[in-house]
C-alpha cells in the first residue's frame, strides 16, 4: 500500500546514516514530506537528492543536536518550513561503551546530553504546536539496552532506559491531547554505531559478537517504525522491542 503518509510532515533526526536515513526513506517511500538533521552536511545532502525524487521536499537541517538549543531549533524550523510537525523521530545517538572504572565523563556526559537530554528537548519543542493541533506521534529510538544493562554500557544503558521511561511519562501526560509516544528498542543493527566506539577492547568485542550473528538491518527499523506511524490514530503502539533471531 502506498501514499499512507500523504501530506504528513516528518522530522527525522540522526538521518545522515544507519536508522534514521532508512526511517526517512521509509517515510518518504509512504508520501511524507522529511526533515532531516545531523552533523555531516554532505550525507544529508546525498539523502535529499534521494528523498526530492520520492517528492518528499526535503528539508535539510545541520545540526549538533549536543545541544538542546539546536534541538529545539530544528523542530521550530521544520514548522516554520513545512507549516507543522506531525511524526518527530527522535533517532540521533551514540553508543560509548567503556568500563565505568576508565570512563572518559565528558565522552559520558556529550552521550547523555545527546541521547536523553536532546531528545526531551526537541520533544518539549515540538509539544506545542502538535497540543495546539490535536495530532501528533513522537517516536523515540531507546535501544535492548534500554531493558537489559550490559557489563561496560552503564551510562549508555541509562541513556536507553531513561529514554524509555521519559517516553512512557511523556505518553501519560499527552494522550489526551490525541498525541501519540512509541518507543522503539532494537537489538544489534548493522550500522556505524560501534565504529565510535573509544575503547578499542570492548570495541572489538562487540564486533566479534556482532560478526557471528545475523544483525538487524536499519530497514528492519524502518519498517516498525512506520507500522507505529500508519496505524488508525485511536491505535497507539506504545513500545517495540526488537532482536535478531540469533541474540540472546
Ligand atoms: P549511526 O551511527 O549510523 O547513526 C547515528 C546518527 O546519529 C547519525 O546520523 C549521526 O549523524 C547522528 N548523530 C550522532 N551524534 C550527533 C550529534 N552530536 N548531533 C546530531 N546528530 C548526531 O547508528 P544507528 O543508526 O545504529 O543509531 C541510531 C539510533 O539507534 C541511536 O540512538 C542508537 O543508540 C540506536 N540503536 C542502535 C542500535 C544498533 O545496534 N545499531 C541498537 C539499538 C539502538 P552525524 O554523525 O552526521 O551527526
Amino acid at each position: 500500500m502506498k501514499n499512507r503518509l500523504k501530506d504528513r510532515i516528518a522530522l527525522v533526526t540522526g538521518a545522515s546514516s544507519g536508522i534514521g536515513e532508512a526511517t526517512a526513506l521509509a517515510l518518504a517511500e509512504q508520501g511524507a514530506k522529511v526533515a532531516i538533521a545531523a552533523r555531516r552536511k554532505d550525507r544529508l545532502e546525498q539523502l535529499a537528492h534521494t528523498l526530492a525524487g520520492l517528492g518528499a521536499e526535503p528539508l535539510v537541517l545541520v545540526a549538533d543536536l549536543a545541544s538542546e538549543v539546536e534541538a529545539q531549533r530544528i523542530v521550530k524550523e521544520t514548522e516554520a518550513h513545512y507549516g507543522h510537525l506531525d511524526i518527530l523521530v527522535n533517532n540521533a545517538g551514540v553508543m560509548y561503551l567503556e568500563p565505568v572504572a576508565e570512563a572518559d565523563l565528558g565522552r559520558w556526559r556529550r552521550m547523555l546530553e545527546l541521547n536523553v537530554l536532546s531528545l526531551i528537548a526537541s520533544t518539549q519543542a515540538a509539544l506545542h504546536g502538535m497540543r495546539a493541533r490535536r495530532d501528533g506521534h513522537i517516536v523515540n529510538i531507546s535501544s535492548v539496552a534500554g531493558r537489559v544493562a550490559n557489563p561496560n554500557s552503564g551510562a549508555y544503558a541509562a541513556t536507553k532506559f531513561g529514554v524509555v521511561a521519559f517516553s512512557e511519562s511523556l505518553r501519560r501526560e499527552v494522550y489526551k491531547d490525541n498525541i501519540r509516544v512509541s518507543v522503539i528498542e532494537p537489538g544489534l543493527v548493522d550500522t556505524e554505531l560501534r565504529d565510535h566506539i573509544g575503547h578499542e577492547g570492548v570495541r572489538t568485542a562487540l564486533n566479534g559478537v556482532a560478526s557471528g550473528m545475523r544483525q538487524l538491518q536499519s530497514e528492519d527499523i524502518a519498517e516498525a517504525i512506520l507500522f507505529c506511524v500508519t496505524r488508525p490514530d485511536y491505535v497507539c503502539i506504545n513500545e517495540v522491542l526488537m532482536r535478531p533471531t540469533d541474540q540472546e
